[in-house]
């Protein structure tokens, strides 16, 4: 049997229970050990995402249908195999362990083909999302290419965040990478502001740390103190804390103070609200570039000669692409990189850990291990 937990709009988790679903012909099912809980299931649950203007709704995609089983943050082992896959084939086989790329859209226009999923009109049908995902003892995997073997040196509860925290910030700092070597070719050294040291930020950080020059100083806001706290454990060489009785000229002022030269070379804001986006972007150097991440939504106001006369750009990233999952898996298996905080759940309990992800009472992430 399969037991699964499916939300449909802003009513409690169901936990139900159907028959183990059988493998797609050219996919797997995956056994799950491990499911991330992300913030973007909070948004789901409330099928709501705000533009600022207005709100959306999941459910403006008429192919998005609730209730759906939610999870898309995915580490388990392979238990069956579709009758067109070969059983013997070196790249998977049943009892691996594997992380999904849970990204999967149509898979047949033109960016599926690339396997630049996020920019697919379908990208909506991710596992998780669209299809069902990994608050569920099984998954079911399309194709098998979407899985991802995980090496013996991760641990399968460090693994599953790798598809959407870890894949989300690997994405955002080699987007910012190419502007940060430029700048510090030319100065000599940069410094990079993360915003939201949560447990998306906390790999952020890590990440930052081994993929930006060693010249770059990588300062943390938030406006938690303890999560700066474990920041600067974790390797952050400044913080700062915006602490909710700033004007928005001080906060401004004590964040330029904590970067190099009175300002940054680079933004990822993680949290994406008008106020961290507007005191982010007033933080920068001229030609600095700015990465948006978080989906807290809102709407932010900039002046437009601060992107001509001070030659800045702003790029947003949606998750990442399948290639860039195995880069990662593989970056992590080296690097040995410290993940934030974990705390688990079991299925069971899982609309409980969704209420404190809700209410921002987590450190680091939450899991449920199954
Ligand atoms: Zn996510
Ligand atoms: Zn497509």
């Amino acid at each position: 049997m399969r037991k699964a937990q499916i939300v449909a709009p802003q009513t409690p988790l169901e936990l139900c229970e159907d028959a183990i679903p059988t493998p797609p012909p050219k996919g797997a099912i995956i056994k799950t050990l491990y499911s991330g809980i992300c913030h973007s299931d909070i948004n789901q649950w409330f099928n709501e995402i705000n533009q600022g203007d207005k709100k959306t709704h999941f459910t403006d995609n008429p192919k998005y249908k609730f209730p759906i089983v939610p999870g898309h943050e995915i580490a388990g082992v392979v238990h069956s195999l579709g009758s067109e896959v070969d059983p013997d084939a070196e790249d998977l086989k049943v009892g691996d362990e594997v992380v999904a790329h849970p990204w999967i859209s149509c898979g047949s226009c033109r960016f599926c083909y690339e396997n630049e999923n996020s920019l697919c009109d379908q990208r909506h049908n991710g596992l998780g999302v669209g299809t069902p995902g990994g608050y569920a003892t099984y998954v079911w995997v399309r194709e098998k290419k979407y899985l991802v073997k995980v090496p013996p040196s991760i641990p399968l509860e460090v693994a599953c965040m790798l598809p959407c925290s870890g894949l989300t910030t690997y994405n955002a700092v080699t987007t910012l990478q190419p502007a940060i070597e430029r700048m510090n070719k030319l100065k000599g050294s940069t410094s990079v502001l993360l915003v939201g040291a949560g447990g998306l930020g906390l790999w952020c950080l890590q990440l930052a740390k081994k993929i930006l020059p060693k010249t770059t100083r990588i300062v943390m806001a938030d406006i938690n103190e303890k999560n700066l706290k474990v920041a600067l454990e974790r390797g952050a060489d400044g913080t700062v804390l915006w602490d909710r009785n700033l004007s928005e000229a001080e906060a401004i002022e004590i964040t330029k103070k904590a970067g190099t030269d009175g300002g940054f070379d680079g933004v990822i804001d993680m949290v994406n609200s008008k106020i961290t986006a507007e005191r982010g972007f007033k933080s920068t150097h001229r030609g600095s570039k700015m990465v948006l991440v978080g989906l807290y939504g809102g709407g932010a106001t900039f002046a437009l000669p601060g992107f001509v006369h001070g030659l800045r750009t702003v790029q947003g990233v949606l998750v990442g692409r399948l290639a860039q999952l195995r880069e990662l898996v593989a970056l992590v298996a080296e690097e040995k990189l410290v993940p934030p905080p974990l705390t688990f759940y079991s299925l069971d309990d899982a609309f409980n850990a969704m209420c404190l992800v809700r209410d921002g009472k987590v450190q680091g992430r939450c899991v449920i291990k199954f």
